[in-house]
């Protein structure tokens, strides 16, 4: 079972630990703005994070490692299988506004000779650890393929060093490889130097398309410096959306230009939500979308991240059409749980009886971004009860509940007191890929990050305020 790496110290040793743990973690960019952010800009808080790392298997750690350049492969050809998308959203789009507006989108230029036929995504892959009840062996199961703005991959670079730090001064004794590095922050930098590389024009920006008041901002400002290290002759721009309404153009040979910039390659680290929008910005990202600069993520890279395409995915059969070798596609497999259409008709039916007869076995989730939309247990047995007749439940994907095996460990996080607590870990794999339609051109993965969450919330995400940061720790028989 996994558990978090400590020893007994006195409340007094824990406290010095604690605050030179923030220190290290104020130094070094494992940082946010804080919550209460007015329009400062010159305040920073640290991130959350556990106080001690968490024990994962070796083994685990390098197959969830391994296996993503396998995903990465799938995602972009599940991307470019125009009868799967319309075959997955066809429900969907009669009733979710959302995901109907980005499917306009990906209609309007999924067949068109003019826009950027190389395709950029920047992946994290993230797993709970489920235990097998027959050999008691923890086991990969997937939660989510995030493909827009996947976050941590900048401040996740930072954890190794900073646990090391803290089982020095607890004074655990461990070997160097025991706390696996991760180069997030270069795997990603290297995808944008590249494909930066491919736009072909040298004095071309990048643009990140960032949220006004951005809290994770530290998180983004690592991945810009690393760039900037890998390749001095790249500018990196960031502008909001709305910015882009005021000071973006796109012109009549499909360039995209901020003033006189003209931008080669587009970060999106916003767009996943409704709230994100306007009629105004969605103009705007059509533009993009139409514009021959290379986007992190194309509209099709988006649209393969909802949660509709990791249940399709979990079809008996559809893997056979993506992947030949079978190792490779038991692989990816063995990490998949039960998951199921809501679709009205029999199956629909059958999966919504049996998430209203046993709710605690089941998320209810829609095809949401960003932590906080799914449902669980009673409220999610009332929600499905009260749309079990319309035709809004196509919407929303049912998935099995993975119970992770919860252990003690202390979340650091400001404002919240400190104390020991039952919490569970979430493994995130990071993963680059650019692709041209029927041609891999870099495919890496490239490093991890652990998030660990109350064991009595639901939701894991840092950012949207449920859990912290943490970071495997090898534990040698
Ligand atoms: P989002 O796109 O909002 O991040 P996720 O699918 O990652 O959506 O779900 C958010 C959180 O909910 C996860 O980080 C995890 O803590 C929890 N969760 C999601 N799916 C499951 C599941 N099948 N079993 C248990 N917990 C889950
Ligand atoms: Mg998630």
């Amino acid at each position: 079972m996994a558990s978090c790496v400590t020893r007994d110290v006195s409340e007094e040793e824990l406290e010095d630990i604690r605050l030179k743990a923030i220190d290290w973690a104020l130094a070094n960019g494992i940082s946010m703005r804080p919550s209460t952010l007015s329009e400062d800009q010159d305040k920073v808080v640290h991130a959350p994070f556990t106080l001690f790392p968490t024990t994962i298997s070796e083994s685990n750690l390098q197959l969830a490692t391994q296996s993503m350049v396998h995903f990465n492969r799938l995602m972009h050809h599940v991307a470019m299988d125009h009868q799967l998308l319309q075959e997955s959203f066809k429900h969907i789009i009669d009733v979710d506004e959302f995901t109907e507006r980005l499917w306009n989108i990906y209609m309007a230029v999924w067949n068109d000779e003019r826009v950027q036929p190389v395709w950029f995504g920047l992946f994290r892959n993230d797993f709970l650890l489920d235990e097998d009840p027959d050999t008691s062996k923890l086991q990969l199961k997937q939660v989510e393929m995030n493909t827009i703005a996947a976050g941590f991959g900048g401040v996740g670079s930072k954890l190794a060093d900073f646990y090391r730090y803290i089982l020095d001064l607890i004074g655990v004794e461990y070997t160097y490889n025991q706390i696996p590095d991760s180069q997030s922050v270069y795997g990603f930098a290297s995808g944008f130097v590249n494909a930066w590389g491919m736009y072909g024009n040298p004095k071309a920006v990048i643009l990140f398309i960032v949220k006004h008041n951005e809290r994770n901002i530290m998180d983004q400002r690592l991945l810009e410096y690393e760039i900037y290290k890998q390749n001095k002759n790249i500018k990196i721009i960031r502008k909001t959306f709305e910015e882009l309404v005021k000071d973006g153009k796109l012109t009549e040979d499909r360039k995209y230009f901020i003033g006189k910039e003209e931008v080669g390659v587009v970060y999106y680290r916003v767009g996943y939500a409704p709230t994100d929008y306007t009629d105004k910005i969605w103009t705007i990202r059509i533009e993009l979308e139409k514009a021959w600069c290379i986007k992190c993520p194309p509209i099709q890279y988006q649209l393969v991240g909802a949660k509709k395409i990791q249940q399709v995915l979990t079809k008996p059969g559809i893997l056979d059409k993506y992947i030949s070798d079978i190792s490779i596609k038991q692989l990816i497999q063995s990490t998949f749980v039960g998951q199921y259409s809501l679709d009205m008709g029999e199956e629909g039916d059958k999966a919504l009886n049996m998430a209203v007869s046993n709710p605690d076995q089941f998320v209810l989730k829609p095809q949401r971004e960003g932590g906080g939309n799914n449902l669980y247990g009673e409220e999610m047995k009332e929600f499905l009860l009260s749309i079990a007749t319309c035709s809004e439940r196509s919407a929303y994907i049912l998935m099995d509940r993975i119970y992770s095996k919860p252990q003690l460990n202390s979340i650091v996080k400001t404002g919240v007191p400190f104390t020991k607590l039952n919490c569970v870990s979430e493994l995130g794999i990071f993963g680059c890929f650019i692709g041209a339609k029927d041609k891999e051109l870099y495919n890496i993965s490239c490093g991890h990050m652990w998030r660990t969450k109350l064991a009595d919330t639901d939701e894991g995400g840092v950012s949207a305020g449920f859990g912290g940061l943490d970071f495997p720790f090898f534990n040698i028989p």
